[in-house]
């Protein structure tokens, strides 16, 4: 029978073997990490420190988010999907670029954005836009009109859908008819 002893630093033993350290680092996530790397720097191409701007950040994007989870083959989401957005608002808005460019903007700090705060000036514009839209649209009155099967639903894809014009905008604009499906309840403009 073992002693206590024995038996406890067998099972430490037991639990550090499962610990995913650097030494136990999985060979997919080498390549991963490399080609991101390389992609990274392309994204800071023509920039002086193209070269240290792209692994300081791949880094960043690493240790961030092996801090909530255990980066090893089957959990690599949460790396490529932070990847992702960083590399679409780095190539999308040149202000934040510029930011970690100047050392404004360390890519420890990068990382941890708010998505939403990544986002140009004029993306915010439009999102505004696409968001006061919606509003818009749940503020059309439900004035139950004629049922007509002139209209196809795109997401139901059936033919029970009712239409009715409202005044959006200035009152010197056309009124602007808007489609509902009677199944779904999907609304558009048409
Ligand atoms: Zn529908």
């Amino acid at each position: 029978m073992p002693t206590l002893v024995e038996k406890s630093s067998r099972s430490r033993s037991k639990i550090c073997g499962l610990r995913r350290g650097p030494g136990r680092t999985n060979p997919s996530t080498v390549d991963l990490r490399a080609r991101v790397k390389k992609m990274m720097r392309r994204t800071f191409e023509g920039a002086p420190a193209a070269e240290t701007l792209g692994g300081g950040v791949e880094i960043a994007i690493y240790e961030h988010t092996r801090a909530s989870n255990c980066l090893d083959a089957s959990d690599e989401s949460a790396y490529k999907d932070l990847f992702k957005v960083l590399q679409i608002n780095l190539s999308r808005n040149p202000e934040l670029c510029k930011a970690v460019v100047d050392g404004r903007l360390a890519p420890r700090d990068l990382v941890r954005m708010d998505p939403a705060d990544m986002i140009s000036a004029r993306d915010s514009e439009r999102t505004n836009l696409l968001k006061r839209r919606a509003l818009e649209d749940v503020q059309v009155p439900q004035v139950p009109m004629d049922e007509t099967d002139q209209f196809q639903c795109t997401r139901c894809k059936r033919r029970r859908c009712v239409y009715f014009q409202k005044q959006t905008r200035c009152a010197d604009e056309p009124m602007t008819t808007f489609v509902q499906c009677r199944e779904c309840k999907k609304t558009w403009r048409c």
